[in-house]
């Protein structure tokens, strides 16, 4: 029987792509510099490259996954649409910039030839994406998007990022009437510009797990530490899970547990977003926490049953960092299982033999929770 419009299927993901996004042409050199000091015979390709999404296409394409996924593609974002999350002066800095024939905006973050039309079809294909979860299209949405956003801020570009797409999803989601966004970050960096545009907001709890990286310069002046709480009304709605290098899944699955579930359940969201980045992965040149397929599958199952107690099963999920070319396909295909609740593993892991330290982690998630538990009322009353 098929299902009737106002519910749409459970066992779906709508994936949103366009292969625009592939013309972001971040270069050459030293990992992410850019440079080349003229010693080296084989410069490696950007991390943030277009290979790394080619692979997370190609997975969930001809992967086992596949039956389970529909693939739609939408326009680029208006630039009056970008305005909700960031402010003209900024948006006017990288129209001007593409104009110019481009320009290095941070450490690592250059807006080269042809990166702003890859740009605004990010924004554009993960505000399609809420769009469709908000319209009861769909249950499930991912934005499969490049090049990423959770560094850029309101106004500040910051670390392979541009414009916060999944940001501009969520001022979608409130514009459109939901009352109550959580955002779950688990990019191996800080979503410190998710966390800064929703600063001073009730209505977003931000949580981030990041790896304890800290500042790392003007662009990124947020620490991610456990003290940044948010501000005024915001306070206490930004959660930061600074975990130690080595955290893998037994880690993750407790900071989820006692942390992430307990704080989701006190603040009942109408609607669950995702930020995934696979740099938390064992393998990931640009993070050094220990996740594996498995871990990934055990944050997807529980981000899953937050959102079916929740926000009547939506999720939308927005595509981040994950740089290991291969590895970061593989993880991903794990997630959307782990999203789709399936029973048993589709996929198997190819390379899941680095060793996480499991008791650490557990130390400092415990230290964690009883620094937020004191200082935030919200978490009290649970
Ligand atoms: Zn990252």
């Amino acid at each position: 029987m098929a299902a009737a419009p106002s519910s749409p299927p459970t066992n779906r993901v709508d994936v949103f792509w366009h292969d625009g996004m592939l013309s972001h042409d971040t270069g050459r050199g030293v990992f992410d510099t850019g440079s080349d000091p003229g010693f080296l015979d084989v410069l490696e390709k950007h991390p943030e490259n277009p290979d790394r999404v080619r692979n997370m296409v190609s997975i969930l394409k001809r992967g086992p996954i596949s039956p389970f996924i529909s693939w739609h593609t939408a326009t680029p974002a208006l630039i009056s649409q970008l305005l909700s999350f960031h402010s003209p002066e900024y948006i006017n800095e990288l129209v001007e910039a593409d104009k110019n024939g481009g320009k290095v905006l941070c450490c690592g973050t250059f807006l080269n030839p042809g990166s702003w039309d890859a740009v605004l079809l990010a924004a554009g294909n993960t505000l399609s994406a809420m769009k469709y979860v908000l319209d009861g299209k769909g249950k499930i949405a991912y934005a499969l998007v490049r090049p990423p956003g959770h560094h850029a801020q309101p106004s500040q570009a910051d670390g392979y990022c541009f414009l916060n797409n999944a940001g501009l999803a969520v001022r979608l989601a409130l514009d459109s009437g939901c009352k109550r966004v959580v955002v779950v970050d688990i990019d191996v960096h800080y979503g410190n510009g998710t966390a800064e545009g929703f600063y001073q907001s009730s209505d977003v709890l931000t949580i981030s797990l990041h790896m304890n990286h800290g500042s790392w310069g003007p662009s990124h002046p947020q620490s991610g530490s456990v003290d940044e709480l948010g501000e005024d009304e915001g306070y206490g709605y930004n959660m930061n899970i600074p975990l130690p290098n080595g955290t893998g899944d037994r880690g993750y699955e407790y900071a989820m547990t006692e942390l992430v579930v307990p704080a989701v359940e006190s603040f009942k969201p109408e609607m669950v977003v995702l930020v995934v980045g696979q740099d938390s992965s064992a393998f990931d040149p640009n993070g050094r926490q220990c996740l594996t397929m498995d871990g990934y599958r055990a944050i997807g199952r529980t981000i899953r049953s937050l959102a079916d107690r929740h926000s009547g099963g939506r999720i939308l999920i927005v595509q981040e960092g994950g740089y290991h070319v291969t590895y970061s396909a593989y993880c991903l295909h794990a997630t959307v299982e782990g999203i789709l609740d399936l029973p048993d593993p589709l996929l198997a892991d190819p390379i899941a033999y680095y060793p996480e330290d499991e008791a650490f982690p557990v130390k400092v998630v415990d230290s964690i929770k009883r620094y937020l538990v004191d200082k935030v009322p919200f978490l009290k009353e649970h």
